[in-house]
């Protein structure tokens, strides 16, 4: 099957350039001016860019944490993402306390294949590591799984990694092709803060319950080691100016990447002052101050734009006795707005916009999740995972979820059109639709575990 797109202004090598796009056998076959090539199919991308399919780099799916079960299987997330152009969705397999890692990974397998209808990948988060843990993650990463999370936070639910934890992991996987990611909170000082001057009953005293000096003390210790043992770093969700400065400033010392979220840019502290408030806990929380943080990521700062995706449903979000605010599980949707608020921070010049998106929601995150030979540019012999995005549709509501949850940009719209996105060369959205949704076609981007151990 040979596709062509024509008309369009394609990003290629960080430019926009007016030429046609060939597509055979699920890959990008030619780029130039193809006017006379005999095709099955042909279409339309006047008046839109043309832009390597989006990949969302940090989602939580049809998982448990704590108690409460994400909204959104791979169903219907990988829909949602489809739907806006994401055609990969990352999202993590987490090892829960009394299994293997291995048996979360089939787990997770079992709910996302043949239910998938965008390609998926997995970053691993292991919390055992004994000798013979370290020795398959060795054989996991060399398999395809090249990125591990890591939590400086969270003892209660089982996955804080210390400081020497982390230190022992870059030294004993630090030679491997392996990227690791580390959310930093540090838990100490989070420990250290005195409740006993906060009213719990105000969900703004999570922004004090987890303050800026947490995330910012935490970067400088995790960017050091990673720099003493050259260890790929990159990290998840930075709410702070001081702590994406941290990073830029040691970036030639060291393979050091870092991706911000909508949320930590659209919104603010005084989202959670409302009465609703509490359905705007996250962490990192929401900060006072957006603006210098904004501008820094204006100047294409972030490697990655991604959502941090936690769709926990109404209910659990809003079951709390309304006076002590630590029960509220912590995190908001955000994967169907994630396009457009990117956008946004660029929208006053839309080939800038479009570019931006190009590199932020494309080429870093597949460079960083490991998968840059194949996705993530147009380039000949890439997956033809491709977006023809008109940028003058009409303005209508962000919608970060179709499960059940709040949405986490309320009033907040955008007038991006997905005219077609082309998963693996097959269109499989027309016009903001899936066309065949009973026929999921995503693929597992990452080799069954059983295949790579071999006794
Ligand atoms: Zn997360």
């Amino acid at each position: 099957m040979r596709t062509l797109v024509r008309h369009g202004r394609v990003a290629l090598a960080g430019s926009l350039q007016s030429v046609d796009l060939l597509v055979e056998d699920g890959r990008i076959a030619a780029v130039g001016d193809l006017g006379a090539v005999s095709v099955d199919r042909t279409l339309d991308a006047t008046g839109c860019y043309v832009l390597p399919g989006f990949i969302d780099f940090h989602t939580h799916v049809d998982d448990w944490i704590g108690p409460y079960y994400l909204a959104d299987t791979y169903g219907t997330s990988t829909r949602t993402a489809l739907e806006n152009g994401i055609t990969t969705l990352c999202t993590f397999v987490t090892q829960g306390p009394d299994e293997t890692l291995l048996q979360a990974m089939a787990t997770a397998r079992a709910k996302a294949e043949g239910y998938s209808h965008c390609d998926v990948l997995w970053h691993l988060t292991p919390t055992t590591f004994e000798a013979a843990d370290i020795d398959r993650l060795r054989v996991l990463a060399e398999g395809g799984y090249r990125t591990l999370k890591l939590y400086t936070t969270y003892k209660a639910a089982g996955i804080f990694a210390s400081y020497d934890r982390i230190e022992s992991l870059f030294r004993s996987l630090g030679d491997l092709d392996l990227r690791f990611l580390v959310h930093c909170e540090d838990d100490a000082l989070i420990e250290a803060v005195d409740a006993s001057g906060l009213d719990l009953a105000r969900p703004v005293s999570h922004a004090r319950l987890r303050p800026e000096a947490a995330e910012t003390e935490a970067i400088r210790r995790v960017v050091d080691l990673a720099v003493a043992h050259k260890a790929a770093l990159h990290v998840v969700h930075v709410s702070t100016l001081k702590g994406a400065q941290t990073l830029e400033a040691h970036r030639a010392a060291g393979d050091l990447s870092y991706e911000t979220c909508p949320q930590y840019l659209f919104l603010d502290e005084s989202w959670l002052d409302r009465a609703d408030g509490h359905r705007w806990l996250c962490s990192p929380p929401l900060r006072a101050n957006r603006a210098p943080f904004l501008e820094l990521v204006r100047t294409g700062a972030a490697d990655i734009i991604a959502t941090d995706h936690c769709p926990f449903c109404r209910q659990d979000k809003d079951t709390w006795d309304r006076t002590d605010l630590r029960q509220v599980p912590n995190g908001m949707p955000g994967l169907g707005a994630l396009p457009h608020l990117t956008w946004k921070l660029w929208q006053d010049d839309p080939d800038h916009a479009a570019l931006a998106l190009a590199t932020h929601l494309s080429r870093n995150p597949a460079l960083r999740a490991g998968v840059g030979d194949r996705k993530g540019t147009l380039e000949p012999g890439m997956d033809a995972d491709v977006v023809i995005l008109d940028p003058r549709g009409p303005e209508r509501p962000l919608r970060s979820s179709a499960a059940d949850t709040h949405e986490a940009f309320p009033g907040f719209t955008s007038p991006l059109a997905f005219r077609h996105v082309l998963l693996r060369g097959e269109p499989r959205v027309q016009d903001g639709q899936l066309t065949s949704p009973r026929d999921p076609a995503g693929l597992l981007l990452q080799p069954p575990p059983a295949t790579l151990f071999t006794h």
